[in-house]
């Protein structure tokens, strides 16, 4: 697992932005350039079928935004810890609304069950994660915040343009209105927190009066959601996974969420229910990660879990919508403890694991930071030589074993 991933808490892009360093188009003059580039934006659509009423309306709204993007620059030195980033999606509050909204809609949740085979608490999960259940959806008006992105930050440019043409076609189409037509900066939108093209290939009408309108239809809003999930390949009747007990001595070379295998393959090497029984879902391919170490929580995951990362591709987001769905199904908290005293690493401690490790002569790979598949394969050679548990987490302890303290 990433580490990046744990502070992503929206779209895949969304990730990236919390991410990169923002690269501020910083030498252009104000004015006469941003009408330029819109006068771009405004041919770009038209070629992709905008009409100029709509354009013409659409871009006479946007303003140079200069200090949104740089408002925007962001390059987060401390990594939320998954166990910290679990305790705040699952709060006590969370779960409280999650209840009485679940009461509420309980005719809709059925319908989407039916319809979809999107069980309600998945949905309510990923209600509350999105938006809060509706409350914090985003008060940005979307064109302008893609403008100001497609202007001003050449990193997203080519995203914030792809994501204009499709929120122009939403507004041509009239599921919105222009003006109501609200999200984040990064222009998620909605219940949902849907991005434009996500929204025009997912979101549906659920409700039937002719608009998709995903900010003010709870119908429509989790209708898309049910919708995204079920052909992001969701399988009904089945969980996300659940937590499990490993063996002492386990080979952590085979953890990760992308490792799909038989049950058998998995009993073979001891791995058990926390309760000690015998695996679950065995007709399934499962997965196992341990998102923090060997002394941490591991879990076995199903294919509804991939399911889930297609809507944020962060291993802890997806952890927390599948935990917070058991919770609200009335299931329990997890048994394993997290190892709170060897916390995640900063983005400069990591590249100074990599730093490390490429001294050591494990790896060849980038120091960018990034704990992909070849920085955590180094991490487990690394640690298999220093007498650590070879599990390929990069947390606290590791540095300290290997700045000599
Ligand atoms: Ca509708």
């Amino acid at each position: 697992m990433s580490v990046q991933n744990i502070i992503c808490k929206k779209r895949p892009f969304s990730m990236v932005i919390a991410t990169t360093a923002i690269s501020l188009l910083a030498s252009l003059p104000a004015h006469a350039s941003f009408q330029s580039c819109v006068a771009g934006l405004s041919n770009a659509a038209k070629t992709y079928g905008i009409s100029s009423q709509v354009r013409s309306q659409a871009f006479a709204l946007v303003q140079p935004k200069l200090d949104a993007a740089k408002k925007a620059k962001s390059q987060p030195e401390f990594v939320k810890p998954i166990w910290q980033y679990l305790d705040s999606a699952v709060s006590p509050y969370r779960l409280k609304i999650g209840r009485e909204k679940l009461q509420q809609h309980a005719p809709l949740f059925e319908a989407l069950e039916v319809i979809y085979g999107v069980n309600r608490h998945v949905l309510t999960a990923v209600w509350g994660m999105e938006s809060s259940f509706g409350s914090f959806q985003g008060k940005r008006n979307v064109i302008q915040s893609l403008v100001t992105l497609a202007c001003y930050d050449q990193k997203r440019s080519k995203y914030a343009r792809k994501q204009l043409n499709a929120a122009l076609k939403i507004i041509q189409r009239g599921d919105i209105s222009l003006q109501k037509m609200e999200g984040s900066w990064a222009g998620a939108m909605g219940q949902t927190q849907f991005i434009p093209t996500t929204y025009d290939a997912y979101a549906v009408d659920f409700d039937g009066d002719g608009k998709r309108n995903i900010w003010q239809t709870e119908a429509d809003a989790l209708g898309s959601a049910a919708n995204y999930l079920r052909i992001s390949g969701w399988t009904p009747q089945l969980p996300w996974g659940y937590e499990v007990k490993l063996p002492s001595g386990f080979n952590y070379s085979v953890v990760s969420r992308d490792s799909y295998r038989p049950a058998s393959y998995w009993e073979k090497l001891g791995v058990k229910q926390i309760n000690g029984k015998r695996l679950a879902y065995r007709d399934h391919e499962l997965a196992l990660i341990a998102p923090a170490g060997a002394t941490g929580p591991a879990f076995i995951l199903t294919k509804n879990f991939k399911a889930i990362l297609r809507y944020n591709r962060s291993t802890a987001y997806a952890l927390s919508i599948g935990h917070l769905a058991d919770r609200l199904a009335g299931h329990a908290p997890f048994v394993a403890a997290w190892p709170t005293d060897n916390g995640p690493l900063t983005f400069s401690q990591r590249k100074m694991i990599q730093e490390g490790l490429k001294r050591a002569g494990l790896y060849s790979g980038k120091i960018d930071g990034i704990i992909g598949s070849g920085t955590q394969a180094a991490i487990k050679q690394y640690q298999a030589r220093n007498g650590m548990q070879p599990d390929g987490y990069a947390g606290q302890k590791l540095l300290k074993k290997m700045s000599g303290s």
